[in-house]
């Protein structure tokens, strides 16, 4: 998708710091963190939402889930705890219209979210 801000992180053709990249997967620092630790994990191939994902290529989310399973476990995230977030559509907030999971560690976390 020419015109999505994390195909073009993808791409190259804008800079992130990124954690994590294998041939599927990229993780990498949100820019605007909302925790001492706030990182972004996305799919290569661009999908809104989870239910855009056509059901043969639904092991994209195997491929995102162990990608941020080795990335907590090599920050050291695991013991103190994280959270995951994916914000779907306008009332979730979600802003970005590319699936992605938010980490979130390194305090306290409220719960319910607001
Ligand atoms: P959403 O609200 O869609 O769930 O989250 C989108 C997230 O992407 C926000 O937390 C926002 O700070 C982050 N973000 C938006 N544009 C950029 C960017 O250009 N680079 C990085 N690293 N993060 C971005
Ligand atoms: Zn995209």
């Amino acid at each position: 998708m020419t015109d999505c801000i994390f195909c073009k992180i993808i791409a190259g053709q804008i800079p992130a710091a990124k954690i994590f990249e294998d041939e599927n997967i990229i993780v990498f620092k949100d820019i605007t963190p909302k925790a001492p630790v706030h990182l972004l994990a996305i799919p290569k191939t661009h999908f809104a939402t989870i239910q855009d994902i056509p059901e043969p290529e639904m092991g994209i989310i195997t491929k995102l889930f162990s990608a941020i399973a080795k990335t907590v476990q090599t920050l050291g995230l695991c013991e103190k705890g994280y959270r995951l977030v994916i914000n779907s559509g306008e009332r979730a907030g979600q802003a970005v219209p590319h699936i992605h999971v938010h980490i979130l560690a390194g305090r306290e976390l409220a719960w319910p979210p607001g």
